[in-house]
């Protein structure tokens, strides 16, 4: 177990896919399709597909309630005695939809020996911190793009915070304020921290490590590097190469250690099996 001084749950990384390569070889996820909600509106989004901060590109899963997630789980852990994560990763913004602190909550009381985990765009989060904890929720992944709003002004077209719509810099500047407030609350409150940035060539290139130095000072446990997938607005850009994702990582890897070992490229992502269109079957959620 590493035991990081301050964090009170220390065994949340070692067993947990996302954040730790041993881990993806033993345990699984189980991902919940709980958040229909957004309260931003990213420029590569499109809405009739998940969200593409952490799901797989391209396709729109079901909504499941409390009832429907719970059966899930408990099949889940009958099923698969390596099911030790429980994700809310959307398939909008989970922070954003009050159906998610009701299932998390109601898995938790149910299967307490799982972990918890949400997956947030971070406009929220500061916002959410205390009822995520009150919820059982023990390790987080913040989709982090940009580091500075000139960049996310090129990323983000609206915010909607606090009964209020942000445009433009506006926009960018809400998100990225919250985003660091909330990763060092996240931090504070023990929690284990992932931060997921989407790699979008000739936008992000600099920006990338320059986030891992900053969320690395601040504490944060695990960079994901992730290729962009064009949709939207930011349609006519292009995919990544390779080499070029390698170079990101390698800078990066300078600052926070590097999640190299899922990808999102294709289907295998740590954090894409709830997306299946319209389906609800346990074992196409689990991935690990
Ligand atoms: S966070 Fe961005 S990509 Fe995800 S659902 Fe909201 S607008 Fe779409």
């Amino acid at each position: 177990m590493r035991v990081v001084k301050g964090r009170k749950f220390n065994d949340t990384i070692d067993c947990h896919p996302c954040f730790s390569e041993t881990a993806y070889g033993h345990y699984d996820i189980l991902h919940l399709p709980v958040a229909l909600e957004c309260n931003i509106e990213c420029r590569y989004c499109e809405p009739r597909c998940d969200c593409i901060n952490d799901s797989a590109p391209g396709i729109s899963s079901k909504v499941i309630g409390r009832v429907e997630a719970l059966d899930l789980v408990k099949t889940g852990v009958e099923r698969n005695t390596r099911l030790k994560v429980v994700a809310v990763s959307g398939p909008g913004e989970p922070l954003a939809s009050p159906e998610t602190f009701d299932v998390l909550r109601a898995v938790h009381r149910h299967f307490p020996f799982l972990t918890l985990c949400v997956s947030t765009n971070g406009l929220l989060l500061s916002d959410r911190i205390d009822k995520l904890v009150r919820s059982g929720v023990r390790s987080i992944s913040i989709t982090m793009n940009a580091a500075i709003p000139e960049v996310g002004e090129r990323l983000y077209s609206r915010a909607f915070y606090q009964g209020s719509r942000y445009s433009g810099r506006a926009a960018a500047d809400i998100i990225s304020y919250n985003q660091w407030r909330g990763l060092r609350n996240a931090i504070d409150a023990g929690l284990a921290v992932r931060i997921k940035s989407m790699y979008i060539p000739g936008i992000n290139d600099e920006e990338i490590p320059y986030i891992a130095w900053l969320a690395g000072r601040r504490g944060a446990d695990v960079h994901h590097v992730v290729p962009f997938v064009p949709r939207g607005e930011l349609a006519h850009l292009p995919v990544p190469p390779e080499d070029a994702i390698g170079s990101i990582r390698e800078k990066s890897g300078k600052y926070m250690t590097q999640v190299t070992h899922c990808s999102q490229s294709g289907a295998s992502d740590c954090m894409t099996g709830h997306t299946r269109a319209g389906k609800v079957d346990v074992l196409a959620h689990m991935t690990g």
